[in-house]
């Protein structure tokens, strides 16, 4: 019998449900249980592909191409169970799935309403990931207790006990306890109100976790288990880590979560094993060297945006006993101040992903700055576009070359769309999606560092490195060395004459993890780490 962990939020947002849902099934995995992630967001978007990154973060891609909430790059960072489009559901895809039935005529004329149409069509998402072989489903619900969007899914997993027996479920909820300075104390108020408003709804959480500054003591969380109707031992805090994210864990299982959790759900389970994490935490706390990354982008004052990529940065960090600093850099301040004035002295310059136009000359100006100097660049899917731009301008002298996403008219579109993709007018979900397989080359930097010459990595883009140039580039120096196994599509472009330059029309920062670093990122680290030590510089 698969049994349900069910995590919701209350006070703020921001509170890292995510993480903490993320740990919970990593602590459950490394007790010999296996488990499955799932997130439901309650906003109406029917998937996070079309919302802005200033809205929403990144778009997280699924190997099924999926594009989905960033929370899943938690759940995958930090447990091994697959996910896939049953992972992530919205209000949107609820609702669409529920007026196609519908429209199919399959209520049979009933009048269809929120319960209980919607609510089974909700439920039906959470069992879907239930199956023999399943010991938990952990479902994370997004938005915090009391936003009107989020009503329909507390309905539905108040009915899932009703369904599946009180027993094979959990709900905890994660709260916030602030510390008012000027009253010199932790305030319990908000947590009690958000669990009275979940009580109203008719769920009792099991564990609350509460989320604070410093730490709250004995004599908070005995209150807050008295006015929560918890059990004491089952109101735990869970502090501010100072290092890494990757601490939550340890603090978590240092109040005993693992254990309650499995004693509620009447789990057998294995002892916990965790002295591989404990050592990487050591090594994450215990930085040997030091490397500064440029990070050029153009949504860089939200660290949301490129999530993956900071925490992939700093895996590869790990792996080499390195703290990775990355430095944000706005592409338009690029424009303005110019290269030497925001990049001298890093050590390795990133350009990551990204769509339109703003930011576009400052990123090619980073592609630039980098291969003339000889610093480590890796260019990740619009980054490698940039890079191939750059080049054809500079060093193959074709002035007005571009991506025709950028200039329909450009005499040189270097960068085009894909002959299939120019019929399409939707938005939503009409990029090259997912796990795509790629050949390298043989002596290039790429198949060196993965160590493998076949590899699957997630795409998600419409445009493509214009195959019609590819003579001139190899002629000029910039090598594509890893295309689609039909040789078609150009996957990954490098320079052998610099000492680390590649780029890749991939997004490789969805499959790094912190014990297990992508092989580009730690390879990108490693050169920049060569850089900083052959010749110091100093930093602006
Ligand atoms: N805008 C570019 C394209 O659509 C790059 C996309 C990306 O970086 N994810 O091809």
């Amino acid at each position: 019998m698969t049994r349900h962990i069910f995590v919701t939020g209350g006070v703020v947002s921001s509170l890292g449900k995510g993480l903490t849902s993320a740990s919970i099934g990593m602590l459950l995995e490394r007790r010999g249980l296996t488990v499955r992630m799932q997130k439901l967001d309650p906003y109406i978007n029917v998937d996070p592909g079309t919302m802005s990154p200033y809205q929403h973060g990144e778009v997280y891609v699924l190997d099924d191409g999926s594009e989905t909430d960033l929370d899943l790059g938690h759940y995958e960072r930090f447990t091994s169970g697959p996910v896939d489009r049953n992972s992530n559901f919205t209000t949107g895809q609820i609702y669409q799935t529920v007026i196609e039935k519908e429209r199919r005529g399959e209520y049979l004329g009933r009048t269809v309403q929120v319960v209980p149409h919607i609510t089974d069509e909700i439920k039906r998402s959470i069992r879907s990931l239930a199956s023999p072989d399943i010991d938990v489903v952990i479902t994370e619900l997004g938005g915090t207790i009391g936003d009107i969007e989020g009503l329909p899914f507390l309905e539905a997993i108040r009915q899932v006990p009703l369904d599946v027996g009180k027993e094979n479920c959990l709900f905890i909820h994660l709260t916030l306890v602030p510390y008012l300075k000027a009253a010199r104390e932790a305030k319990t108020k908000p947590t009690q109100h958000s669990v009275q408003q979940l009580r109203t709804i008719g769920i009792q959480p099991d564990i609350l976790v509460c989320r604070t500054e410093r730490a709250i003591g004995r004599e908070h969380t005995d209150k807050i288990a008295l006015f929560c109707n918890v059990e004491k031992r089952a109101v735990i805090e869970e502090v501010d880590k100072e290092f890494s994210i990757y601490e939550v864990p340890l603090g978590l299982v240092d109040h005993g979560l693992d254990e309650l959790i499995i004693e509620k759900l009447g789990m057998q389970a294995g002892p916990l094993q965790l002295d591989d994490y404990r050592q990487l935490i050591h090594r994450i706390r215990n930085p040997r060297h030091e490397v500064t990354i440029a990070v050029v982008g153009k949504y860089i004052e939200h660290r949301d945006a490129y999530k993956s990529i900071y925490e992939s940065l700093d895996h590869a960090g790990f792996s080499h006993s390195t703290r990775v600093i990355a430095k944000r850099v706005e592409a338009e301040d690029l424009e303005r101040q110019g290269a030497e004035a925001l990049l001298k002295g890093v050590d390795g310059i990133l350009v990551p992903g990204g769509f339109g136009m703003r930011g576009i000359e400052g990123k090619v100006l980073a592609a630039e700055y980098a291969r003339e100097n000889n610093i480590p660049y890796f260019g990740i899917c619009l980054g490698m576009q940039v890079a191939v731009i750059e080049f054809a301008r500079n060093v193959m002298k074709l002035e007005d070359a571009n991506s025709s996403e950028f200039n329909t008219d450009t005499s040189h579109p270097v960068i085009c769309l894909l002959e299939e993709q120019m019929e399409i007018e939707d938005k939503g979900g009409t990029m090259r999606l997912g796990t795509q397989p790629c050949v390298l080359s043989e002596g290039s930097r790429s198949l060196q560092a993965y160590g493998t010459s076949e590899v699957n990595e997630r795409h998600r883009h419409r445009y493509e490195f214009n195959s019609r140039y590819r003579e001139q580039y190899v002629h000029a120096g910039m090598v594509p060395v890893g295309t689609s196994p039909d040789g078609t599509l150009v996957e990954v472009v490098e320079i052998p004459e610099h000492p680390w330059y590649v780029a890749v029309q991939y997004h490789p920062e969805f499959k790094s993890q912190p014990h297990k670093s992508h092989p580009l990122f730690a390879g990108f680290v490693e050169a920049a780490l060569a850089e900083r030590q052959t010749r110091p510089r100093q930093l602006v």
